[in-house]
Order: C-alpha cells, then sequence, then structure tokens
C-alpha cells in the first residue's frame, strides 16, 4: 500500500526548500488557548445547532462541554482567531484543531457521525488563519492536519487480568484514521502530522491510512511523526526507545520525525538528541511549557521555554520547533526569536521527498 511513486504536492515542495533554508516554528497549544475563554456548554454546542460545512446537522445527547474538536464546527472564529495569533506570532506551520477527530474518540461525545465534517472544517478554519496572516506579513504558512492518538491502544491490554485483551484493532484504526486524513485533505491540509504517539503500533494504523488516503488522490503530502516520552527511563507508553521508535516508522519516509509533550524542554533533550543521531531525515520537537503544577497548569514563561528549546537549536539537533500543552502565541514568539540565529540541522539523507 505505501506507495512512494506518488508526485509529491507543491506545497511539500515550498516546505521542504524551506526547512533547508532555517529552522521552522509550529504553533503553540489550542488546549490551553480554549480553556481561557471559559466557554459554557451552550458556546460547545452553538445552542444546539451543531452543523457541517454542507449545512448537514449533528445530535447528540452527550454533553460536549471539552470536546474542543468541535468548536470548529460550532465557534471557528474562536478558533481561527486562535490560529492566527500563532501565526504572526511566528508559527510557519498552524496545526488544525482535530486532535480527537476520529469516531475512536468522538464516540465519547456521540458524536461519531461528525468527524468527516469536523476534518474537513478543522482544516478549513486553520487553512483561513494561514492565509490571513500570509496577506498581512507575504509569509506562506502551512496547514498540517493534525492526528491525535485516540484514547485506546492497539498493542496494550487495558485488562490487566486478560494481557491478551485488545480494546481496539489494528483494521479499527486503520478505518477511523482514514477517514479522518481524507476530511483533513478535503479541507485543505498541506501535510498531515501523527502526534503524540504514545503506541507506535497505533500510529502505524495511521501511516498505512495515511498512504491509502494518498493513493485516493494520487498525491503524496509530507508527513510528520511526533512520539511522546511518557516514562522516566526515556520510553514511550508501549516501552519503546527513541531509537527503535524511528527503526518502526521509518518506512514512511516522514518529512519530520519527533517528539512532543509530556515532558517539558530539558527533559526531552536527551531523547532528542538519540532520535537526532539515528533518523536520517528532518527532526521536530514540541515540548510543553515545562512540568505542569499541582493544579495542572503550566507555569513556564515565555523566554525559559524559549532559552531551552534554543539549546536543541544550537546543538543543532533540529529543523521544526514549536510547543505543546501550556504554550501562548508568547512562547511561540520567544521562541521563534530565539532559534532564528541558528541554523537548521543537516539531514543525514534525503528519504523525506
Ligand atoms: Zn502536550
Amino acid at each position: 500500500m505505501i506507495n512512494f511513486s506518488l508526485p509529491i504536492t507543491d506545497s511539500f515542495k515550498a516546505l521542504d526548500a524551506a526547512a533547508r533554508d532555517r529552522i521552522l516554528v509550529l504553533d503553540g497549544a489550542m488546549g490551553t488557548m480554549i480553556q481561557t475563554l471559559n466557554m459554557t456548554e451552550e458556546d460547545f454546542t452553538a445552542n444546539g445547532h451543531i452543523h457541517g460545512p454542507g449545512c448537514r446537522h449533528h445530535q447528540s445527547d452527550h454533553p460536549q462541554k471539552g470536546n474542543n474538536d468541535l468548536l470548529v464546527l460550532t465557534q471557528p472564529k474562536a478558533v481561527e482567531d486562535i490560529q492566527l495569533q500563532f501565526a504572526l506570532a511566528g508559527a510557519d506551520i498552524l496545526e488544525t484543531n482535530t486532535f480527537s477527530s476520529t469516531t475512536i474518540a468522538q464516540a465519547d461525545y456521540g458524536l461519531e457521525t461528525a468527524v468527516h465534517d469536523l476534518n474537513v472544517a478543522g482544516a478549513q478554519v486553520a487553512r483561513r488563519a494561514a492565509d490571513r496572516a500570509q496577506a498581512e506579513d507575504g509569509r506562506p504558512r502551512y496547514v498540517a492536519g493534525a492526528v491525535g492518538p485516540t484514547n485506546r491502544t492497539a498493542s496494550i491490554s487495558p485488562d490487566v487480568n486478560d494481557p491478551g485483551y485488545r480494546a481496539v484493532t489494528f483494521d479499527d484504526l486503520r478505518r477511523a484514521y482514514g477517514q479522518q486524513i481524507d476530511g483533513l485533505i478535503e479541507g485543505g491540509s498541506d501535510l498531515i502530522l501523527i502526534e503524540t504517539i504514545f503506541d507506535t503500533l497505533n500510529a502505524k494504523a495511521a501511516l498505512f491510512a495515511a498512504f491509502e488516503s494518498f493513493a485516493k488522490i494520487g498525491r503524496r503530502l509530507p508527513l510528520m511523526i511526533s512520539g511522546t516520552i511518557t516514562d522516566a527511563s526515556g520510553r514511550t507508553l508501549s516501552g519503546q526507545t527513541p531509537t527503535a521508535f524511528w527503526h518502526s516508522v521509518r518506512h514512511a519516509r516522514p518529512f519530520t520525525v519527533g517528539l512532543n509533550c509530556a515532558l517539558g524542554a530539558d527533559a526531552m533533550r536527551p531523547h532528542l538528541a538519540e532520535l537526532s543521531g539515528v533518523a536520517e531525515t528532518m527532526i521536530c520537537a514540541y515540548p510543553n511549557a515545562g512540568l505542569p503544577n499541582a493544579f495542572g497548569q503550566y507555569d513556564e514563561e515565555p523566554d525559559d521555554t524559549a532559552s531551552k528549546v534554543a539549546v536543541f537549536a544550537k546543538e543543532g539537533l533540529v529543523n521544526v520547533v514549536g510547543g505543546c500543552c501550556g504554550t501562548t502565541p508568547e512562547h511561540i514568539r520567544a521562541i521563534a526569536e530565539q532559534v532564528a540565529p541558528y541554523a537548521p540541522r543537516k539531514p543525514r539523507g534525503t528519504n523525506n521527498v
């Protein structure tokens, strides 16, 4: 299924050229920005009027407060404004607000039927923010269709008494991711970002699905793959070191491989150095704004996060940097300023394009 003979898109070529020229900047956290808006249940559902780009209505009897992805349908302007703030702060790549827009994750909210619309609209909203930023300062922005891990894991049993049990299969994930990625491409994504990977098998299902989607449109988009280290010994939840993680995904020839979330930049650095030492492709890193406090909030100041991320750049470890949980437009502005003097890491291979 994985077919590298498909032509790459024009924006793939432009993105690749830009990444060889300088360190690119990815945006920051959508979730923590949405929290500051203190939206109510009525805001989340637009008073019960949930409809997609084609005016198809969606209904659910579950509460929707906290279903951040739904806001691309019900409060698109709020999401677009946050993305525009990140873009004007210096982000080259804007993530769609679609981290949980799969049937598997939306089942928690009874909105499985809205998944296609969530992804199409999620990409359209980010595209509008990208185009507005480009109109303002002339710099191109790229839309990254964001694909999260879902809330189920294909390689570990959730039941300690039944280690062979799986709450989800590879094919369930492949189908759900395929539906998501088709929508993200239809809505105008320039690339697909498979992020916060805690289970490599889930990510492999997403990669397989991405190539199925590329075959449908006859073109190949850039893939960014980002794992998350959840364990003090430097492993993912499914038990892999950064080196093992790279060897599990390199067959997809990603544009970037990297790490995000879970840790602040300091704790991420050795794992990133390991990945940078083994991966032939470009490297992406977007840590949280430090570690959460007792209330689950992130207090690391923009300049602190930025000076730690700038160490990655100074050491020649990175090609794309940004922020995960707790990072605001001010964090992204500081990161963009502090990495600007440094050259991007030179990938040792050319397996991205
Ligand atoms: Zn995070």
